[in-house]
C-alpha cells in the first residue's frame, strides 16, 4: 500500500509499564512521529481528548482502568471515537485480543515488542486513516457540489418558469446570494452607458447600496473607467485593497467592498467563452480576466451591439477579502447564461403584450375618427347597465347626428366629408370630462356619448356644450339649409337602470329625442320625456 503519511503524526502511548513505554516511545520518535505518553487509563483518556492524536497504542493490562475499558470510553466520545486504537497484549491473552477488536480496536501488537512489526502496523493504520480522511473530505466536496447543483437547477427552473422581468431578476439575485453566501448581489441594466440598478439583495447587517450616486456612476456606468466589461470581459477581484489607485480604493471603501465579481450579461447566447491573455490592460495581480466571444465573430469585437450587451451581475464581499473559487465563477457564468435567456424571453413577452394591447386598442377603435367603435359602445353600455343596476345611479346617453351630411359630401366630396367627421368626433370627445364617459361612433355620421352617474340636467349641459364646440369648429357647410357652418342635432335620454328596463330602451329614447331635434329644425338638442312620445 502506498503511504500517504505526510505531516508529523501524533501517537499516544498508554502503558503502565515504563520500560515498555520508553521502548515504544523511542521507536516512534526515531521514525519521526510525535509521541505523547500516559501511564494509566485515566491519563490516557484525558490526553486523547485534549490532543486528539492520530493513533493510540493502548496496553490492555493496566491496574484500575484496563485497556478494554479505556477503549470503550474513547469510542463513546464523539471527539475521540474515530482515533484508531492498537492494543498491546501479552502472548497468551487471546480472549482480550478478540474482545479489543470487537469493541473497535483496529489491530493488536503482541509483547515482547518487535520494532519492525510495530512500525509496519502503525504505518498501515495511519495510511488507512489518512485515506479515510481524504475520502471524507472528497465526499464533503461532492456533497457541496451536489447541493449547489440542485440549487442551481431550482433557480434555473424558477427563472425559466417566469416571464416577468422583475421577478426573474430578483430570483437570480436571491439565488446567487444563496449559492455564494456573498454579502451583496446587484443586477443592473445599462442603456447608453447609464447603469440602472434593477435588483439588490443584501446580507443582514450589510448596508444597502445607493445607486444614482457619483460612486455608482463611476463604478458601473462610466465607460472610461470600465470599457472592458462591455467588450465582453468579466473579472473577479479577491482583494480590492491591492490596487494602487487611491481614488478607486476610496470608492470601494465608501461601499465597504473588499472583494468583487462583475460579470456582464449579454442577450446573445451564442457565446463561446474562452480565456485569453489580456493585452495592454493592467490588472491587479490577484484578479483574472476572461473574455467571452460570440461564435462566428471576425474582427467585429468593437461592435458592441453585436454582443447585445444588457447589463451586469455584480457580487460584493464586504466583511473581508475573498478568494473567489473557479467553481463559483463557473456557476455564475452558467447563471448569467440562464439569465440572458430568461431576459430575452421576458423582453419578447413584453413585446407581445404591448402588441396585444395595441391590437386590443385597434379592435375597439373606429379607424377613421379614433373614437370607440359600435362594438365597444354596446359592450360598455351593457357593462355600465349591469354595474348601475347593482348600485342604482342615473345613466345618460347623447345621440349626435351631423346635419345634412349627405349634402356636405355632395358639396365637398367624400374625402373632405371624412375629415369633417374626424373633427366633429374630436370636438365631441373634448366635451367629456370623466374617465367613465365614453364617446363612440354609432355609425355613419352619428356619434353617441355614454355618461354614467349623470342625471338629465348634467347630460343636457354636456349636449349643449357639444353643440357649441362643433359650431366653433367653423367648418363651412355652404349648401346646408340649416346653417352656413357644420352643425349637429342631439338627442338626450336619461334613466335609472332597473331590472325592468334595458339598455336598448335607453338607446331608442335617445334616438327618439334626436328625431325630435331634427324635426324641430336641427342644430339643437331635444330631451326625451317619458310622456311626450308614448
Ligand atoms: P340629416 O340632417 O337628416 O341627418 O341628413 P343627413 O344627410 O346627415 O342624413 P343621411 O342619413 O341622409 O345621410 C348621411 C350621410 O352620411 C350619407 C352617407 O354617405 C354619409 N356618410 C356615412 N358615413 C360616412 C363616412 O364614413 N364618410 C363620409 N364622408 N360620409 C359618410
Ligand atoms: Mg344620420
Ligand atoms: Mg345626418
Amino acid at each position: 500500500m502506498q503511504s500517504v503519511v505526510t505531516k508529523q503524526e501524533v501517537i499516544l502511548i498508554v502503558d503502565d509499564d515504563s520500560n515498555n513505554l520508553r521502548l515504544l516511545a523511542k521507536i516512534m520518535t526515531n521514525k519521526g512521529y510525535k509521541v505523547l505518553i500516559a501511564q494509566n487509563g485515566i491519563n490516557g483518556i484525558e490526553t486523547a481528548t485534549k490532543a486528539i492524536p492520530d493513533m493510540i497504542l493502548l496496553d490492555i493490562q493496566m491496574p484500575n482502568l484496563d485497556g478494554i475499558e479505556v477503549c470503550q470510553r474513547l469510542k463513546s466520545q464523539v471527539l475521540t471515537q474515530n482515533i484508531p486504537i492498537i492494543f498491546i497484549t501479552g502472548m497468551s491473552a487471546t480472549q482480550s485480543k478478540v474482545e479489543g477488536l470487537t469493541i473497535g480496536a483496529v489491530d493488536y501488537i503482541t509483547k515482547p515488542i518487535e520494532e519492525e512489526e510495530v512500525l509496519a502496523r502503525i504505518n498501515t493504520h495511519l495510511t488507512i486513516r489518512n485515506l479515510q480522511k481524504a475520502l471524507a473530505k472528497q465526499n464533503q466536496r461532492l456533497e457541496k457540489q451536489v447541493k449547489e447543483e440542485q440549487l442551481f437547477t431550482k433557480i434555473a427552473e424558477r427563472i425559466r418558469s417566469s416571464l416577468e422581468l422583475n421577478e426573474i431578476l430578483s430570483q437570480v439575485a436571491q439565488g446567487v446570494q444563496q449559492l455564494l453566501h456573498c454579502d451583496r448581489v446587484l443586477i443592473t441594466s445599462v442603456t447608453n452607458n447609464h447603469a440602472s440598478l434593477e435588483v439588490q439583495v443584501i446580507e443582514r447587517g450589510i448596508s444597502e447600496l445607493v445607486a444614482q450616486t457619483s460612486t455608482w456612476q463611476i463604478l458601473y456606468s462610466d465607460r472610461e473607467q470600465y470599457p472592458q466589461y462591455q467588450e465582453g470581459y468579466y473579472h473577479s477581484f479577491n482583494d480590492v485593497n491591492i490596487w494602487d489607485d487611491p481614488e478607486l480604493k476610496e470608492l470601494y471603501q465608501q461601499w465597504d467592498i473588499k472583494a468583487e465579481i462583475v460579470m456582464p450579461i449579454w442577450l446573445d447566447t451564442n457565446q463561446a467563452v474562452r480565456t485569453i491573455k489580456q493585452e495592454g490592460y493592467e490588472l491587479p495581480a490577484e484578479s483574472w480576466l476572461t473574455y467571452a466571444e460570440p461564435e462566428n465573430t471576425q474582427n467585429n469585437s468593437n461592435n458592441l451591439s453585436f454582443f447585445s450587451f444588457w447589463g451586469y451581475l455584480i457580487i460584493h464581499q464586504c466583511n473581508a477579502p475573498r478568494q473567489w473559487l473557479e467553481s463559483e465563477i463557473h456557476l455564475l457564468q452558467r447563471l448569467s447564461t440562464q439569465l440572458s435567456i430568461a431576459i430575452k424571453q421576458a423582453l419578447l413577452y413584453q413585446e407581445i403584450k404591448t402588441a396585444n394591447t395595441e391590437l386590443q386598442k385597434l379592435a375597439v377603435r373606429d379607424p377613421l375618427t379614433g373614437v370607440f367603435n359600435r362594438r365597444y359602445f354596446e359592450q360598455q353600455l351593457s357593462l355600465e347597465w349591469r354595474r348601475l343596476t347593482r348600485n342604482p345611479s342615473p345613466l345618460s346617453l347623447i345621440m349626435c347626428d351631423v346635419d345634412h351630411f349627405k349634402i356636405y359630401n355632395d358639396t365637398y366630396g367624400h374625402q373632405q366629408g371624412d375629415e369633417c367627421l374626424c373633427q366633429v368626433a374630436r370636438a365631441i370627445a373634448s366635451c367629456t370630462r370623466r374617465a367613465t364617459d365614453v364617446v363612440c361612433r354609432y355609425g355613419g355620421e352619428e356619434f353617441v356619448v355614454i355618461l354614467p352617474h349623470t342625471h338629465l340636467e348634467g347630460a343636457v349641459k354636456v349636449a349643449e356644450y357639444i353643440n357649441v364646440q362643433v359650431k366653433e369648429l367653423n367648418l363651412e357647410h355652404a349648401n346646408s339649409p340649416t346653417n352656413s357652418m357644420v352643425t349637429i342635432s342631439l338627442g338626450v335620454a336619461c334613466t335609472t337602470t332597473s331590472r325592468n328596463s334595458n339598455a336598448q330602451c335607453l338607446i331608442k329614447n335617445a334616438d327618439r329625442a334626436l328625431y325630435t331635434a331634427k324635426s324641430k329644425g336641427r342644430n339643437r338638442l331635444a330631451v326625451y320625456q317619458p310622456d311626450f312620445n308614448s
